[in-house]
């Protein structure tokens, strides 16, 4: 058994966040551990930037950003939470600044700042169009130089709690194949979100949703999956993303008839609205038949309003992506785009220092159990996050969970991780080497994930979520029946999508039941049946509880202090 003082899952901005303020205290013994290299988690893949009222380049204030951030998640943000991000964020992009982050610069010289979607000034920070890859490389030095052991390319299969303490996780090392328990008095989930599960997306590979399926597994509820974003500008077809930057900066987005539609769906910002919002104009467009190219799935966005020189300094990323990905000049043409999974504003429910709760009757913490990033649910994005809140919040809250790890992991007791604990990874593993079975893992995801898009996607309706709960149904019945192809033990990686392909299924049943119970629209999730948010009787967030059939739905209060009622009130979401 392998043991650690604190054991960190997920190396993106989150995790290592957390890593490095763990390693503030020498005598902590702090690891990190990643199923891919860690400079290759999705953080690195953010391209628009990273939020925070400096107020550079006009006024700005934190409350304002905090009020925009409660408005854009459509007011089931829970406002203690939002209040420190946006209180905190400022400092946490100093402290990036100080460790080397090179932000690009205005002319004064000061952090540079551009506009996003949803947000009333200018407040995204950003290095060129790769912000993230640009913080996710600064804090991967900081941890070398800390020298805090990295797990690279490690899996971590299963979580073991025992008695609501946590124990540690179980673990298989890719290049080997060995399945090893790794104890740690504290163990922080930074696994990333889990769009995977849809056809068209921009996330990464590895977003598998795994560590929601872990905890979940283990006793935690998830909180509020039905609420995934699609994002407005994916590239047609493949789904990756064009960073918002190129509407911050100006695009166009236009209909069959070169039209700017968004006057019609949110003149008052018009492409600069949030998220759910763009994305819905956009397939209301394409359904009425307004859409662009042969195929009728997309319509056009513009960058050539921006300027060539303008376009070559602040998105070389939006340009390379739309020629190597599509063949297609933004300096010259149009890009298709179409909606895309892009965020998963649901998972972990965690408080304010990390801390895992069950949100049960007296909301029981999983001892030593932190979460951080994508993968967890403090609530700060509500039902629609808005753009470069998302950076901020793995930072923000990454370093408080790396806090939160602090306060308590002197006084938690040393854990241990026996074979029946490892049972069921193993056992899993196991099956999948030993399985003759005639389905494939590969047909199975392709469908689940052409269900999902298609049945739970951008707009959704009773009929299309119970055809999807009774697909997903189906698909884990076959899934029993599945086998793979490589039963070695170097670098299996038939084995491992076998085995995200579990989680996968798992998680799909919990986003579409949730999605069938909740009988209104609000922020990302928007049912043509029930086309109106209803705060009288879903103001409230969903907890999925596992069991055996599936999972049970329970509901909590959204957090909204005395003095945040009186400052920002329920209100009608209008842009
Ligand atoms: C293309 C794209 C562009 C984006 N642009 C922006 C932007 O400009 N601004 C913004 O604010 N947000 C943006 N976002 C969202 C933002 O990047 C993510 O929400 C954020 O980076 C998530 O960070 P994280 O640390 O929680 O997880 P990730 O960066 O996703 O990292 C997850 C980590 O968990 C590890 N992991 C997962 N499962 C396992 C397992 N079973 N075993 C071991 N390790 C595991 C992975 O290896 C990885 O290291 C973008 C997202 C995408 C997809």
């Amino acid at each position: 058994m392998l043991q650690h003082d604190v054991l960190i899952v997920g190396s993106g901005l989150a995790g290592m966040r957390a890593a490095l303020e763990v390693s503030e205290d020498p005598s902590l013994d702090v690891a990190i551990l990643s199923k891919v290299h860690p400079l290759r988690s999705h953080s690195g893949a953010a391209q628009g930037g990273i939020a925070a009222s400096l107020g550079n380049s006009a006024e700005d204030s934190w409350d304002l950003h905090m009020f925009d951030t409660v408005k854009g998640g459509d007011f089931l943000v829970d406002q203690n939470a939002a209040e420190l991000l946006a209180r905190e964020g400022p400092e946490n992009i100093f402290e990036l600044e100080h460790m080397g982050c090179a932000f690009s610069r205005d002319e004064q010289g000061r952090v540079a700042q551009r506009r996003f979607g949803g947000h009333t000034a200018p407040r995204a920070c950003y290095a060129a169009d790769r912000t993230g890859h640009a913080v996710l490389t600064v804090l991967f030095e900081q941890l070398l130089r800390r020298g805090v052991k990295v797990y690279s390319e490690w899996y971590a299969l299963d979580l073991v709690v025992r008695d609501r303490v946590c124990q540690g996780i179980v673990a298989y090392d890719i290049l080997t194949g060995q399945i090893e328990a790794i104890a740690a008095k504290a163990v922080m989930f930074g696994t990333g979100g889990y769009g995977r599960a849809f056809r068209v997306t921009t996330n990464a590979f590895a977003s598998t949703g795994d560590g929601v399926v872990m905890a979940y597994r283990s006793g935690v509820p998830l909180e509020d999956m039905e609420f995934v974003q699609f994002h407005p500008t994916g590239l047609q077809g493949s789904g990756i993303l064009l960073s918002e930057a190129a509407r911050g900066e100006g695009a166009h987005i236009v209909n069959s008839d070169g039209y700017r539609f968004m006057a019609d769906y949110a003149a008052g910002r018009m492409e600069l609205a949030p998220r759910d919002i763009v994305a819905r104009a956009e397939q209301s467009e394409i359904e009425a038949g307004r859409g662009v190219t042969d195929l009728q799935d997309s319509v056009f966005m513009d960058l050539r309003p921006i300027g060539e020189e303008r376009i070559r300094y602040a998105l070389p990323s939006v340009l390379h992506l739309a020629r190597d990905f599509a063949g297609i000049d933004p300096l010259v043409d149009p890009v298709p785009i179409q909606p895309t999974a892009h965020y998963s504003m649901g998972g972990i429910p965690c408080d304010i220092n990390g801390q895992v709760r069950l949100k049960d009757q007296d909301d029981a913490p999983i001892v030593g159990f932190f979460a951080a990033g994508e993968a967890s649910c403090v609530s700060v994005h509500g039902a629609n996050r808005l753009g470069t809140n998302s950076l901020l919040e793995a930072v923000v809250f990454g370093r408080r969970s790396g806090r939160g790890i602090l306060d308590v992991v002197k006084d938690l007791e040393p854990t241990s991780i026996d074979e029946g604990d490892m049972a069921r990874a193993i056992g899993e593993v196991d099956k999948h080497l030993r399985a003759d079975g005639p389905e494939k893992v590969g047909a199975i995801r392709a469908e689940l994930r052409d269900t999902m898009m298609d049945k739970c996607g951008v707009f959704r309706t009773d009929e299309q979520l119970h055809e999807a709960l009774a697909d997903v149904k189906s698909y884990q019945e076959r899934y029993e029946r599945s086998s793979i192809d490589d039963h070695g033990q170097t670098f299996n990686t038939d084995l491992l999508d076998a085995v995200e392909l579990g989680h996968m299924l798992e998680y799909a049943e919990v986003i579409v039941s949730g999605a069938i119970a909740r009988q209104e629209s609000r922020g990302g999730h928007a049912r043509r049946d029930f086309p109106e948010r209803d705060d009288d009787n879903w103001f409230k967030h969903t907890l999925a509880y596992r069991e055996e059939d599936g999972p049970r739905l329970e509901y909590c209060a959204v957090n909204m202090e005395p003095q945040h009622r009186e400052a920002f009130p329920l209100q009608e979401r209008t842009y």
